[in-house]
């Protein structure tokens, strides 16, 4: 089995770099061609993963001979198989298709402001997901528990309910009291892209990136990725009016690169290489960018440094008042970008609408005025255009429902690791003396060596001796944001 998912790991790792290649510098003209040899490999990690040999010896593996690492990756390989084998071969395809259609019309749709448009495919997409979701339901479960389930094992709905309702009770509440005092405008501040460039990779380099084993590229919606713990891509976004939005998409960026490269070689090249889930991911690039990031701490040591470099946006700044700045709050229409107080409501609405579409309450021809009707609940504001209501993030046209809660989950297990690190380690004093060292070699030994060997909870209990518990969250909302 081994050279089967060799071969496959092999294929996963090019198909990554062309992923990054296609996001950052790959030439247009290119496009065309290398959409065929990107094909080509992907039809062979297909039939590498599939093999029936590898679908064989998974099923007559015996898990009690194993290792806790090898058992890690044949429960890995037999979740994958088993959504292969409940759903036919040529629906399967079918659906594969959409989906690959299916972001074209959404992105073409938003660009017109055409929900009706896009609404026929989005039915379809939402039809099909939920119809696998079935196939592959255990008995008595939910559709959409299956979908959580794949992207945070040990997440469903009966433990997603309770969070986002605390989310609900206080943090909308926080977020009224605060409206009352309106915010005067931001101010605006600039500095040309090739001082930005050069003090980005210094931070990435303060905060511990590995240069040795990663680059830092470009893009316009920032994201990481990793060919292996040995090749962590990094792509961050200038903006020659907007200093502080390429800052803090490097920090996040960083945190996620950090848990990648921090993972024990011995995963290398297997299925359980890198993270274990997006919402744990997501608790790593947030911790560096809210929690560490936007902290006195944290800037006090380096402030300076960002006045040397960027003089131009903040050469005559107080620290004071660039903390003020950064820490800004106010309900808006996009999701991305979203302060710490409002982003888990906006994932709250993207949650309460899926639900209802899988379980059949919420028709999709009536999501944009559900959308609306939510926006202006919850946030208080309404969008004039569904492109930037509804149609504004690719997710649902991608077919990836149950992903949004883990972004909220982000934030939240980042508010419990905060907790916990502050009660073992002097963390505000390892900020201000200017060396992360030893929070990333704690968040090593506790977190990140494991790559997908430990699922969520079992990660935050060997830590801390607690699984998820959604209150250090909303604590630290409260602290930060209330009176
Ligand atoms: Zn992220």
């Amino acid at each position: 089995m081994q050279e089967y998912l060799e071969k496959a790991m092999a294929l996963q790792a090019a198909l990554t770099m062309f992923d990054w290649d296609a996001e950052t510098i790959a030439p247009e003209g290119g496009a065309g061609c290398t959409a065929r040899v990107v094909g080509v490999l992907s039809a062979e990690y297909f039939s590498a993963m599939t093999n029936p040999r590898v679908r064989q010896l998974a099923a007559a593996c015996r898990e009690e001979e194993l290792d806790a690492s090898q058992r890690a990756v044949l429960r890995t390989l037999r979740r994958r198989l088993e959504e292969l084998e409940k759903i036919p071969p040529e629906e399967y395809r079918a659906f594969r298709e959409l989906l690959a259609r299916s972001p074209v019309l959404w992105k073409q749709a938003k660009e017109k402001n055409d929900f009706a448009g896009f609404a026929p495919v989005l039915e379809q997409v939402v039809q099909t997901s939920r119809r696998f979701a079935a196939l592959r339901a255990k008995e008595g479960q939910a559709p959409y528990d299956v979908l959580l389930e794949d992207h945070e094992e040990g997440f469903p709905m009966a433990v997603l309910d309770p969070f986002f309702q605390q989310i609900k009770e206080e943090i909308i509440p926080l977020l009224r009291r605060r409206q009352e005092k309106p915010l005067s405008p931001a101010p605006r501040r600039s500095c040309p892209v090739e001082k930005q460039r050069e003090f980005n990779l210094w931070l990435a380099r303060y905060l511990g990136f590995d240069f040795a084993r990663g680059v830092v590229g470009e893009t316009e919606h920032p994201f990481t990725t990793s060919l292996h713990n040995h090749d962590v891509r990094i792509a961050t976004h200038y903006y020659e009016e907007d200093p502080a939005s390429g800052i803090f998409s490097t920090i996040h960026e960083t945190g996620h690169a950090i848990y990648e490269q921090q993972v024990d070689d011995k995963y290398n090249l297997t299925l359980i290489g890198g993270g274990t889930s997006s919402g744990m991911h997501e608790s790593q690039s947030r911790f560096f960018e809210n929690n560490l990031g936007r902290s006195r701490a944290f800037w006090s040591a380096i402030y300076e440094k960002l006045q040397k470099m960027l003089p131009e946006a903040y050469g005559g700044v107080p620290l004071e008042e660039f903390l003020q700045e950064i820490n800004r709050a106010e309900p808006g229409l996009i999701r991305t970008e979203a302060d710490e107080l409002t982003y888990s409501l906006h994932i709250l609405i993207r949650y309460e609408l899926e639900k209802q579409l899988f379980d059949g309450t919420l028709f999709v021809s009536d999501l944009p005025a559900a959308w609306n009707e939510k926006y202006r609940e919850y946030l208080g504001v309404v969008p004039a255009s569904d492109s930037e209501g509804v149609l504004q993030d690719i997710h649902w046209a991608g077919g990836m429902f149950g992903y949004f809660p883990s972004y909220a989950l982000g934030s939240a297990i980042a508010a419990q690791v905060e907790a916990h690190l502050r009660s073992i380690m002097d963390l505000d004093g390892a900020l201000r003396s200017g060396s992360l060292g030893g929070i990333r070699s704690y968040l090593k030994e506790h977190l990140h060596q494991y790559g997908g060997e430990k699922k969520t909870n079992e990660l935050l209990l060997g830590m801390m001796g607690e699984p998820f518990q959604p209150g250090y969250y909303i604590q630290y909302l409260k602290n930060k944001f209330g009176e």
